[in-house]
């Protein structure tokens, strides 16, 4: 029998065990398995080695900048960098680029400026902002929806011009115009009012260390953010979806929505999870600036339990790179006036391996679900995605579990080099990323991928998360 393409010597998850297998590809799906390849034959091999193989990663929360903001990122740089990481599919944001997504109209722009640069597949949020509440422009969330965006996404916090903010009643609107979709909705949930009010405070009495902005948009902002976003999907009939939660408080009100049969979810980043404020704030200052702002280590280690119990769904990154020069150091730029945003996109799957499953945080089975399955079924995008069946999409992130690096800001793919992670030493890295059956990266080669050949993946069904929690 001939293939497109053998996977062969592949350490595939079963449960919380490994089996050695091949894999066999056709028209860039699964096809088969198989434990013996006499007489079949492909036109193409990709050694595994042995290495665990995961389906394809997803990072479900990334901000390309393109088209509008190319200066920071760009589609061929930024999904350069997620192949490098072992991203084999992104779901972009809709508030940074120009015009926003907040509309099919807008959408289709913004996909015709990046089809041609794409090396790994991507899904899009839809976009609703108090703006569209204001001008009764809320039958764009359902044309978006049927268009086959994967979710939709407010602020309760500004972000950028283009996308602004909801209040409180907004939001509730926007809610129920999204309820009716049936597709969940993102909250950056942080109290505006509270950060607006710590911030100019702590920076009038002269505050300039980079702990100070975690300081002025506290715990207490995001604790107050997430229980508004809970009543009011609870009243909507909503799919809430807590983007880049950063607090353990944060975790146990996902936790108990949960328990009341709430549709409710979360996902963290894996700066969450790994970096306290007082020591990466004081080492990186605005390069380890982000909204919410990194925590304390007794929010990492409550969120590791949470990854693994089921209160938090998943794990994705928040990538917002930011150009150095103008926007992150620029002269009289301090820690208040520093854009916030960090990239993440090619440290995610790394991280998570190395400080989650290699350092016994995290099960097999659940280091397949934060990283795989759960964002595929919640996006609506599974199992053609974040599987491993016959039929599903020829995605593989393939890692060597033993390989001992340490994350260099100036290896990096994505266009602006920095990181808080810049220096972390890691056990575990992605050394090949296949997208439907094609080698886009190569630990030793790098980025192997074709410019243009990543594909819009629309939404395929309407699938829930399991709410149970296992602890
Ligand atoms: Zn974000």
């Amino acid at each position: 029998m001939n293939y497109d393409v053998i996977v062969k010597n592949a350490r595939i998850p079963q449960g919380n065990d490994t089996v050695l297998t091949n894999i066999l590809v056709k028209d860039e799906k699964i096809v088969g398995f198989t434990l013996d390849l006499d007489g079949i034959q492909g036109n193409k091999v990709i050694d595994a080695e042995g290495h665990l193989t995961l389906p394809g990663c997803i990072d479900s929360h990334t901000h390309i900048n393109d088209p509008g903001f190319t200066h920071r990122e760009n589609f061929l740089t930024g999904t350069s960098a997620a192949a490098s990481g072992g991203v084999t599919t992104i779901v972009d944001m809709p508030c940074c680029s120009v015009p926003s997504v907040r509309s099919v109209e807008n959408l289709e722009h913004k996909l015709n400026a990046i089809k041609n640069k794409a090396i790994v597949d991507y899904g899009m949020w839809g976009g609703v902002t108090g703006e569209d509440v204001r001008n009764g422009w809320l039958h764009n969330v359902k044309e978006q929806a049927d268009y086959g965006v994967l979710a939709f996404k407010v602020y309760m916090t500004p972000s950028v011009p283009t996308y602004p903010r909801v209040t409180d009643p907004e939001m509730l609107e926007a809610f129920k115009a999204v309820a009716e979709t049936g597709l969940p909705i993102g909250i950056h949930a942080e109290n505006f009012a509270m950060c607006d009010f710590y911030v100019k405070k702590f920076e009038k009495e002269g505050r300039t260390d980079g702990p100070a902005w975690a300081e002025a948009r506290m715990t207490l902002a995001e604790k107050v953010a997430i229980e508004l976003g809970i009543s009011f999907a609870e009243e909507a009939g909503a799919r809430l979806h807590i983007v880049h939660m950063s607090t353990g408080v944060g975790a146990k009100l996902v936790g108990d929505a949960k328990k009341r049969g709430l549709d409710v979810t979360a996902e963290t980043c894996p700066h969450y999870l790994t970096l306290n404020y007082k020591d990466a704030m004081t080492e990186f200052m605005q390069f380890a600036k982000i909204a919410p702002p990194l925590r304390t280590k007794s929010d990492n280690e409550e969120h590791w339990k949470a990854l693994q119990d089921g209160r938090i769904d998943f794990v994705a990154t928040d990538h917002a790179p930011y150009e150095i020069p103008t926007e992150k150091e620029a002269e009289g730029m301090h820690i208040w006036n520093a854009f916030p945003g960090i990239p993440g996109v090619e440290t995610m799957v790394p991280m998570i391996v190395s400080e989650g499953y290699n350092k016994g945080r995290l099960s097999l089975s659940r280091l397949v679900e934060v990283l795989c399955s759960s964002p595929a079924k919640h996006y609506g995008i599974y199992p053609k995605k974040g599987a491993m069946f016959i039929g599903s999409d020829a995605d593989f992130t393939i890692i060597d579990l033993e390989k001992e690096w340490t994350i260099d800001k100036d290896k990096m793919y994505t266009m602006a080099k920095y990181t808080p992670f810049h220096g972390y030493k890691l056990k575990g890295k992605p050394v090949k990323t296949v997208v439907r059956g094609k080698l886009v990266y190569d630990d030793e080669s790098g980025i192997v991928g074709e410019e243009g050949y990543g594909e819009f993946i629309r939404r395929q069904n309407i699938q829930k998360l399991d709410k149970a929690i296992k602890y």
